[in-house]
């Protein structure tokens, strides 16, 4: 029988989250490896190549800080980057830090298992491959398990089926094809002006509507470019503070009058992007401030679509703005206006199934060459539990997750020693920007690897204690806000069964790192350290 691969670590994903860990352990000198179901770098960008896929925080933002080297000499050149040319610096990176042989692709692990007379995590493959290590790195993406609804008779279409988050790589072209497509969150705002332009014909099946916002994108000036890398180190040193550097206003909308807040709407509108709904610093905790800022952008909505009934269904009623992730588009609401493209309000009309060769509504029948699922993910936890993880005394994470993802600063979880999550459950992740919170966490698991191989410690672990009060606090921090107002994916209300719990810790990423730096600089306070033969449980009381 083969020998089983032993490693320092093993990391699961390839995308921005693991590929920083791997060369970060690597120039600590630990052995690592990293599992990548995919047959390439890049996580979700590798996936999302559905037409239209960009990110929505800007190119100089998005990108990693820990190579001045790096974020010199590459060139974006759009103010918000797309699919490709994201993936592209992503690949890029992994050449450039000599990081792919130690990444197995087309490998999805399928169990973990902690050993507790070794002290070593067991990883299995789907394949049944298998291998050792002492730490194990979820790098396993917040968004990254793709969820088809569940309508009756969807398996009985003939025509083809995509989901934006496992688009085929080769590309599809729906040249004078009738196209459906369900789901109106960013990925379909994103996806239905780019199919529209293409299709015979366009139906978006829309349950809930969304708010946008124009992205206003365009080619980066280099001058702009060039400025910003001058200043790139105080750039950078700010986003650790705040995320993504918008322009936070330190008033309140109920202080300032309808014409200054209207003024104010305005002036972040024509400028585009999510740096509109920081226009007031109450837009989050009051929902009277808040229903000035959806009116504004209500009435943008029907000041585009010419249809009225068209804007009226396009107008979200039923969550405050901002508490389901905001989208930003490129002539999203626009598109509604092309003779091709029809609108159906599933809250009127909702889908009843689908045939062999349509979807059919309370009202109609849609004839359908393509269908396009953008309906979303199972958020936050969902990759992390698609593994079969068993922690101490053989317990399961899905079964100690039951009532909701409980952890200690979003990293680790009780139970299950020397497994770290990076961006999970219970840390700002999806709330912020995506990198500046991964390399947060990739420092903060490095500080902690090091400081147990510095004092020949072998197993660190949430304390219970710790852990709850923990859970406790990322609760009361969602409830001082109006998220938990919408049945978003934040909350897993996208999932049928999964938990209402308000999933990602809403705190500025500064706060946020201050924390979790306060508890390293105890000693790992709240956690439970230990050396394979005495236990030191250093769990705070
Ligand atoms: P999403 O926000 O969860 O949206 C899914 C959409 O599908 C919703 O409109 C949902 O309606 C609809 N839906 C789901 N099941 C349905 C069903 N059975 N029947 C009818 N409609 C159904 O997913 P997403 O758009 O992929 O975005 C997920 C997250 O990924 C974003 O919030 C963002 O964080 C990230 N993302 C970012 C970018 C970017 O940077 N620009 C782009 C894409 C994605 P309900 O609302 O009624 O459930």
């Amino acid at each position: 029988m083969q020998e089983r691969m032993k490693y320092d670590a093993i990391i699961i994903g390839a995308g921005f989250a693991g590929l920083h860990m791997l060369d970060r352990l690597r120039a600590m000198g630990l052995s690592a490896k990293v599992y990548e179901a995919a047959p390439d770098v890049g996580g979700v960008w590798f996936w999302n190549r559905y037409p239209g896929a960009r990110c929505d925080v800007q190119s100089l933002q998005y990108s990693y800080s820990f190579s001045s080297e790096l974020e010199q000499q590459w060139e974006w050149t759009e103010k918000y980057a797309a699919q490709p040319e994201i993936l592209r610096y992503i690949q890029h990176v992994a050449d450039r830090f000599d990081l792919r042989r130690h990444i197995q692709f087309n490998t999805r692990i399928s169990a973990a298992r902690f050993d507790e007379e070794t002290g070593l995590w067991d990883v299995v493959a789907q394949s049944g491959e298998s291998a050792q290590c002492r730490y194990l790195v979820m790098a396993s993406g917040s968004l990254s398990v793709p969820r088809l609804p569940d309508i009756p008779g969807i398996g009985d279409f003939t025509g083809k089926i995509y989901h934006t988050g496992a688009w085929p790589q080769e590309g599809v072209d729906f040249s004078g094809q009738r196209v459906g497509v369900i789901g109106t969150g960013s990925s379909g705002i994103q996806v239905i002006p780019q199919v529209a332009k293409q299709a015979s014909s366009l139906v978006v099946f829309q349950r809930t509507a969304n708010f946008s916002i124009p992205a206003w994108n365009g080619p980066l000036q280099p001058q702009t470019q060039q400025a910003w890398k001058r200043e790139y180190a105080s750039h950078r040193a700010r986003a650790r503070e705040v995320g993504t550097l918008y322009e936070f206003s330190d008033k309140a909308a109920s202080q300032v009058s309808a014409q200054e807040r209207e003024a104010e709407y305005q002036r972040r509108w024509d400028k585009g992007g999510v740096n509109f709904v920081h226009a007031f610093n109450d837009l989050m905790i009051d929902k009277a401030s808040n229903d000035t800022i959806a009116d504004f952008v209500r009435a943008r909505i029907k000041e585009i679509v010419k249809d009225p009934q068209v804007a009226q269904s396009l107008c979200p009623t039923d969550h405050p703005l901002g508490t389901k992730r905001i989208c930003v588009d490129t002539g999203y609401y626009e598109t509604y206006n092309r003779p091709n493209v029809r609108l159906v309000d599933l809250k009127k009309t909702p889908i009843e199934a689908v045939t062999a060769s349509s979807i059919v509504t309370s009202q109609q029948s849609f004839e359908l060459d393509a269908l396009v699922c953008a309906t979303g993910y199972d958020a936050l936890t969902g990759a992390v539990l698609n593994i079969d993880i068993r922690g101490r005394k053989g317990q399961l994470l899905a079964q100690q997750w039951a009532d909701g993802p409980r952890t200690y600063l979003g990293i680790m979880t009780h139970g299950f020693p020397n497994m770290f999550i990076i961006t999970g459950a219970g840390s700002p992740s999806v709330l912020v920007n995506m990198v500046v919170g991964i390399e947060h966490h990739v420092e903060w698991i490095c500080d902690c690897i090091a400081y147990l191989r510095d004092r020949a410690l072998d197993t660190i672990e949430a304390g219970q204690a710790a852990q709850d009060k923990w859970v406790e606090h990322v609760n009361q921090a969602a409830a001082k806000t109006l998220f938990p107002l919408a049945n978003s994916w934040f909350l897993g209300a996208n999932i049928p069964g999964k938990p209402r719990v308000f999933m990602p810790y809403v705190a500025k990423i500064g706060a946020y790192r201050k924390e979790c730096q306060d508890i390293a600089d105890k000693g790992y306070e709240g956690f439970q350290i230990s050396r394979s033969s005495s236990k030191h449980n250093q769990e705070s009381s």
